[in-house]
């Protein structure tokens, strides 16, 4: 066990990062920040802040040498970085493996294939001539992703049975993708589950996702499915979880079908934007609860005191932060981001509601 005193490394300084360093202060860690950014919202929350490139291995080593282990809260920090930090003999949890299947969409739906888990029906994608053979295969309605560095809808084309396939291989890039089917999805989900180096394992309730645009918008907690499901899509996450051996968080998103069934959508390896209800509505956050997993603390409770519903501020609606807070049961989070650019997560509210 980590003992009080100790530094937690934080690979990247977004909001996650920051929330990350809130809950560990709390139980009397500190954190280190390693960002490429001069202003970031975690780097703003505790005074020790590595701000270089992910490849300045001179930084990493120094970063290395400051802390005691090291996690981190965005999945595309290149490998090599999480794989350097761990080779200077701190833990690194949950360890570079996972970050190398899940930062790349086509090893991650391999790997969710070979464990049995559902997903949609896919295929890679390396060129035209690729892509029309894959839209033979999985029929007109799909989705065309880059593997790598895709997230809140970047990097994803839908195609239909009129779209321009050339056009649409351009649009991502010409790099490596996926043609992923089309699904047809009564509700999207998702379930957090935290592990320890013990292997206890503990998830938080399934909660329901509305994108808009591909980003989320709004997390209602607990979603609104049949508890035979729930507890299917709890099932699933452990499976996931325990698979791919983590330690720390891993958030799985899902479809739930017109039909019923279940098919994991993404995967992510860190404290989740659907989870950030649990700080208000939960006896432990996601974040406490990372903490405790990559501290080797017994984990605390996932139960929620409250229901809840949390809203995301996207670009300028941070600006409504004074009416947010004019109602007393919602909480305000807001990350300090210097620009509210347009699609840019700016900050959330959640509002509590007696538990059902
Ligand atoms: P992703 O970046 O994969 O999380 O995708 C962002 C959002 O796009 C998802 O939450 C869905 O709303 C939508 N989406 C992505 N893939 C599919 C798919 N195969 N079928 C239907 N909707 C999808």
């Amino acid at each position: 066990m980590l003992s009080p005193g100790s530094t937690i490394g934080i690979l990247g300084g977004g909001q996650l990062g920051r929330m990350i360093a809130g809950a560990a202060a709390r139980l009397g860690y500190r954190s280190h920040v390693f960002t490429p950014d001069s202003t970031s919202p975690a780097g703003y929350v505790t005074p020790f802040v590595t701000i270089a490139p992910f490849n300045d291995t001179a930084a990493l080593g120094r970063f290395a040498a400051a802390v005691d282990i090291v996690t981190y809260e965005f999945e595309n920090v290149p490998v090599e970085a999480a794989e350097f930090v761990a080779a200077q003999g701190r833990a690194m949890l949950p360890g570079p493996g996972v970050l190398r299947i899940t930062q790349d969409r086509l090893r991650e739906k391999d790997f969710l294939r070979s464990v049995d888990v559902a997903t949609t029906r896919y295929r890679e994608v390396t060129s035209l001539t690729a892509l029309r053979r894959a839209v033979r295969d999985i029929g007109p309605h799909g989705v065309l992703k880059t593997v790598r560095l895709g997230y809140d809808g970047k990097g994803q084309v839908m195609l239909g049975p009129d779209s321009d396939l050339a056009e649409a291989w351009k649009r991502v890039g010409g790099e490596v993708a996926i043609l992923e089917a089309l699904v047809d999805f009564a509700c999207e989900i998702s379930v957090i589950v935290a592990r320890n180096g013990q292997g206890a394992g503990a998830t938080y309730v399934p909660v329901e996702n509305q994108h808009v645009n591909h980003i989320l918008d709004t997390t209602i907690a607990p979603a609104r499915i049949a508890p035979e499901l729930a507890m299917r899509a709890e099932a699933i996450a452990r499976h996931v979880a325990e698979r791919l051996d983590v330690v720390g968080l891993l958030a799985v998103e899902m479809f739930v079908t017109t039909k019923g069934e279940l098919l994991v959508n993404e995967l992510a390896p860190r404290p989740h934007n659907s989870g950030h209800w649990t700080l208000d509505a939960c006896y432990t956050s996601q974040f406490e609860q990372l903490v405790r997993a990559v501290a080797g603390l017994p984990l605390g409770s996932t139960e929620r005191h409250s229901d809840a519903v949390m809203k995301n501020l996207i670009g300028s609606d941070v600006e409504k932060w004074r009416e947010a807070l004019a109602d007393p049961m919602a909480k305000l989070h807001v990350y300090d981001k210097s620009e509210a650019r347009p699609g840019r997560k700016m900050g959330h509210v959640t509002r509590l509601l007696p538990r059902h």
